[in-house]
């Protein structure tokens, strides 16, 4: 498994000013940039965190911007997730977080699989991955509620995943795991209370919807 990412994904934490918990353990430790430095990067980010996000365009923007983050898609990517909320029935905030929990590199982030979702995101496009049975190798597949999804079977002693079959890890109700075997299913659909508490979703829906 090659090195997680190169980017220096702890400068968009501080540029957002909040833990969007993208490096694992890092994140909860002392050793986490955030800790060191709660400031937005670059030469006047100390000055740059005090006047950051004042005007209501920028408040929207911000919050779209981390929500991006947290699940590291691009512009085009989380706007099409957007996109499909709106013509999905319902509350259209609702609709779009579920669409982006049930991302199949999300589902293995939050079945315990991987520290992070940019570890989950390699474990899916390295092919580890099967859903009932079959490989899937696209991270955004969206796994559906009674999809059994495992680690494939000859790569579940690997060191990439003692881990998490050490772990006493719970995962959120909608999925049911079983850490020792590397397998889960999704047994409902997520709700309200297992999505991702920092993202405002009505903010990026005024931005968007401008
Ligand atoms: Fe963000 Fe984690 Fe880096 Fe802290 S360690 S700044 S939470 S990615």
């Amino acid at each position: 498994m090659s090195k997680l990412t190169t980017r220096p994904v702890c400068r968009l934490c501080r540029r957002e000013g909040e833990k969007l918990f993208l490096k694992g353990a890092r994140c909860e430790s002392q050793k986490c940039a955030l800790v060191k430095k709660n400031y937005a990067p670059g030469q006047h980010g100390p000055l740059a965190k005090k006047g950051r996000g004042k005007s209501e365009y920028g408040r929207q923007m911000r919050e779209k911007q981390k929500a991006k983050r947290i699940f590291g898609l691009n512009e085009r990517q989380f706007h099409n997730y957007y996109k499909v909320a709106v013509k999905t029935e319902g509350v259209t905030g609702i609709a779009f977080l579920n669409l982006l929990e049930k991302r199949l590199d999300n589902v293995i982030y939050r079945a315990g699989f991987a520290t992070s979702r940019a570890q989950a995101r390699q474990i899916v496009n390295h092919g580890l991955c099967h859903i009932n049975g079959k490989k899937v190798a696209t991270a955004s597949y969206g796994v559906k509620v009674g999809e059994k999804f495992e680690i494939k079977e000859k790569l579940r002693g690997s060191k990439l995943f003692e881990t998490a079959k050490a772990s006493k890890f719970n995962p959120p109700k909608w999925i049911k795991v079983d850490l020792k075997s590397l397998t889960g299913e999704i047994v409902a659909e997520p709700d309200k209370d297992d999505f991702e508490k920092s993202i405002q979703t009505n903010i990026i829906i005024e931005y968007y919807s401008k």
